[in-house]
């Protein structure tokens, strides 16, 4: 039995936000400061956020030019567009939130590297013209000279740089935002893991696992921001829509000399690798296998880090034949069947929004501001 002051301080909410990655923290930051004067939970299952928002690159990007090229063919140009447009506005609204703070971001450009010839390089100048409303200059460009200062191997044909793309540190923004929710009145509650949401009259209660104890919240609306995990709360057809996907990522023991600088793309941007201080974080490669790495498993695949190893040392740094791989890990990503984030109402007082596509560093605020006017509309 709870008693009146346990039910009334710590079991009642008027929001409460379901998984505290870089969509649901910055929905919690974004409705307190709407709602100052609401009382915002934010539940979240690990001691820390334990999903991919700190599991990630910290590519801070808004596609390279074959990734645009794919989505101009698949989408049309204005769908293609409008993705770019959502990952710009998006970034623009993280780093607006976070300034004064140092989440480790700087904007040294990006850079995509071809092998043989692609299609996407012939269509730089149309590319270009699409995206000169969003981005105000010539997004791509050819800089092949670049190749052999950076290192790579004569194997390396082509490469198109981007001085629109940033960096960042992942482990820093998440602390720096819990730290801005916190600061507004956000409750951040960490080792609750949800285990089902059940409507009611007028409010939803949201039934969690702690530690041993179970504890139940009632809530005016719920957010259910846990990306793959959605289906495990959510059923609805929204939520069935998630396409779970794996992302591996290798970092090396620190090189000796570092040439790389900024962000690098290669395979249409399922490979991707920068270096972070002097150490080269590398990932990706899902299309190797795309059935297998269809899961929410944090295990990493002996065929992903070797084929991650392979590049390293005979494209990347071939001059640094044996490197050491210091830090292995993965991190899932939930993908949208239209490449766009599903904000969704789905039942009177819970709402979902998933489908950053691998891209939540660049879609999070974007996401996080529909869901504030969804919740107060
Ligand atoms: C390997 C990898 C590399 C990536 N690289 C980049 C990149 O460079 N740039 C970029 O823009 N994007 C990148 N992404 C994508 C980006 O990280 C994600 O799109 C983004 O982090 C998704 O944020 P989220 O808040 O939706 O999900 P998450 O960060 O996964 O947050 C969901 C949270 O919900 C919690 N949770 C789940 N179930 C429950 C429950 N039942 N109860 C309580 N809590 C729960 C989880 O612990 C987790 O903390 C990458 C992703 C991966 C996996």
């Amino acid at each position: 039995m709870r008693s009146f002051w346990e039910a009334q301080t710590w079991l009642e909410a008027d929001v409460v936000i379901v998984g505290a990655g870089l969509v649901g923290v910055q929905t919690a930051i974004a409705h307190a400061a709407q709602r100052p004067r609401d009382r915002v939970l934010l539940l979240e299952r690990g001691y820390m956020p334990t999903g991919a928002s700190t599991r990630n690159a910290g590519f801070a990007c808004i596609g390279s030019v074959s990734e645009v090229a794919v989505d101009v063919d698949l989408h049309g140009p204005d769908r293609a567009v409008e993705i770019v447009q959502m990952r710009s506005e998006g970034l623009a609204g993280l780093l607006s939130t976070c300034e004064g703070h140092d989440v480790g971001f700087t904007r040294q450009g990006g850079h995509e590297i071809f092998l043989d010839e692609h299609p996407a390089l012939q269509r730089i100048d149309e590319i270009n013209e699409l995206l000169q409303p969003v981005t105000g200059l010539a997004t791509f460009e050819r800089h092949d000279a670049w190749i052999a200062p950076f290192g790579f191997a004569p194997s390396v044909q082509h490469l198109v740089s981007s001085p629109v793309e940033g960096t960042l540190d992942s482990g820093k923004l998440l602390d720096v935002l819990w730290g801005i929710a916190q600061h507004r009145g956000v409750m951040i509650r960490t080792g609750v893991h949800v285990v089902s949401i059940n409507e009611g009259a007028g409010t939803a209660s949201v039934y969690a696992r702690v530690g041993t104890e179970d504890v139940c919240i009632r809530a005016g609306s719920v957010v259910v921001a846990t990306n793959a995990w959605i289906p495990e709360l959510v059923h609805d057809h929204a939520a069935s829509a998630i396409i779970p996907a794996r992302g591996q990522i290798i970092v090396t023991e620190p090189v000796p000399s570092m040439p790389l600088t900024g962000s690098y793309h290669f395979d249409e941007g399922y490979v991707y690798f920068r270096p972070v201080g002097n150490r080269i974080l590398l990932g990706g490669a899902r299309n190797l296998d795309f059935n297998a790495e269809q899961t929410t498993s944090h295990d990493v695949s002996q065929q992903i880090q070797e084929a991650l190893e392979t590049l390293l040392r005979d494209v990347i740094a071939p001059s640094h034949t044996d490197l050491r791989i210091d830090h292995r890990w993965s991190g899932t990503m939930a993908f949208s069947p239209t490449k766009q984030p599903i904000i969704d109402r789905v039942s009177p007082h819970v709402i979902v929004a998933f489908g950053c596509n691998g891209m939540g560093v660049a879609l999070s605020s974007s996401i996080a501001k529909r869901v504030t006017e969804l919740l107060n509309y």
